[in-house]
């Protein structure tokens, strides 16, 4: 790693974490909460200029790497990241994350960054985008199931972009549930740490689920939904991983980002193949109502899509214009003489032959 850049070609600039917390410490979180949600907003509305896929999924019985790519034909944009709910007992992170953003006509990184943090901020921006759509007018009360990584990102979102008031948190572990307590005392929002699940929606406007669990879990049953809410669903992101009771579907309108990869990862994996979905962008662009009603309950089954990443990318890239909250990576070889890479490797040889090798 070196900074300044050699060559500013060969190297791309790549945001560590410590550079990613001074950024956004620098910045303040709220805002890059609500700046990081009208990327993805923008982002969205051009939803059909992007190139789409599921993301790659590599499975074991511990969890899952998968990639997630996406392009505008401008620039492209990849996410390596894992779910390994297992982590937890090797006091590891269940979700680790980083990306690269490119340019399209030379194919060249333009930047290298963490995605864990960004991740988190990034899927807290887009929950809060779409419940700002979605859940019924004047939500004031938030019920946080899943008091993991995540947990705090979602509900500082819910407080800036939703106006979120109170926040109700129940984890299967009290300890995750104290933690995200001490961690949001201080942000002027009511906490409220409760011992059950049925306990922290009580009078909840937005349920959001983010647990971690590699099976077919049941955090939410149908007698526990009431009518006029909206839940937020972005734990079960996996084949064989979701967390809510298949009723509360049938009784929802299920919004979802991509609906090709969101059947196959989202809670709607339990449902026929045809059941239906409106994907949020067509919301967003105004082709398709959100909430029709008060009574309406709906649900947002989030697996996280790679345009949110692009978005999140592009956004930081934006952001670092200026400052120098970056590192250089020399990884791109890259000789002056653009065919003469043997001769690019000759030179470095020799200049380093005299270093011992073992
Ligand atoms: P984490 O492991 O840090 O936290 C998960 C928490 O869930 C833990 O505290 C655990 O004790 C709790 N939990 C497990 N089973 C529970 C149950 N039955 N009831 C209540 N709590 C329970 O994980 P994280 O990084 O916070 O991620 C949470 C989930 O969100 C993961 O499944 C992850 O894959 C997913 N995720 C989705 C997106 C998206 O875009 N949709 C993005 C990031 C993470």
């Amino acid at each position: 790693m070196t900074n300044p850049p050699p060559s500013a070609r060969a190297c791309i600039p790549f945001v560590s974490v410590e550079n990613m917390v001074r950024l956004t410490a620098a910045i303040g979180l709220p805002r890059v909460l609500t700046e990081l949600a009208a990327y993805i907003e923008a982002d969205f509305l051009r939803w059909e200029s992007f190139e789409k896929t599921p993301r790659l999924a590599s499975h074991s019985p511990e969890g899952v790497i998968e990639l997630m790519p996406t392009s505008d034909h401008v620039n492209y944009a990849f996410k390596y990241v894992n779910g390994h709910p297992s982590n937890l007992k090797r006091s590891l992170q269940t979700v680790v994350a980083f990306g690269v953003f490119s340019d399209v006509r030379t194919g060249y990184p333009l930047l290298m960054a963490e995605m864990t943090l960004l991740t988190a901020m990034r899927t807290a921006a887009t929950s809060a985008l779409v419940a700002r759509r979605l859940a019924p007018a004047k939500s004031r009360v938030l019920a946080l199931i899943g008091n993991g990584a995540q947990s705090e990102f979602q509900t500082i979102a819910m407080q800036t972009i939703c106006g979120i008031e109170e926040v109700r948190l129940y984890d299967i572990d009290p300890s995750a549930t104290r933690k995200a307590a001490r961690n949001l005392a201080g942000t002027g929002l009511k906490i409220i740490s409760c011992a059950t699940a049925e306990d922290a929606i009580l009078g909840a406007q937005i349920i959001t689920t983010c647990t971690a669990d590699k099976q077919n879990a049941t955090i939410l049953t149908d007698n526990m939904i009431g009518a006029g809410v909206h839940i937020n669903a972005i734990g079960g992101d996996c084949p064989g991983k979701t967390e809510l009771h298949s009723d509360i579907l049938k009784r929802s309108d299920v919004f979802v980002e991509f609906p090709p990869q969101a059947r196959i990862e989202g809670e709607i994996q339990q449902m026929p193949a045809d059941f239906p979905v409106t994907e949020f962008w067509e919301v967003l662009a105004g082709r398709k109502p959100g909430r029709k009603s008060e009574s309406q309950i709906t649900l947002f089954d989030s697996v996280g899509f790679a345009i949110e990443d692009f978005s999140a990318l592009r956004y930081l890239r934006d952001k670092l214009e200026g400052t120098d909250f970056l590192q250089y990576l020399d990884i791109l070889a890259d000789p002056d003489d653009t065919r003469d890479l043997y001769g690019m490797w000759t030179r470095i040889a020799a200049a380093t032959a005299e270093r011992a090798v073992r």
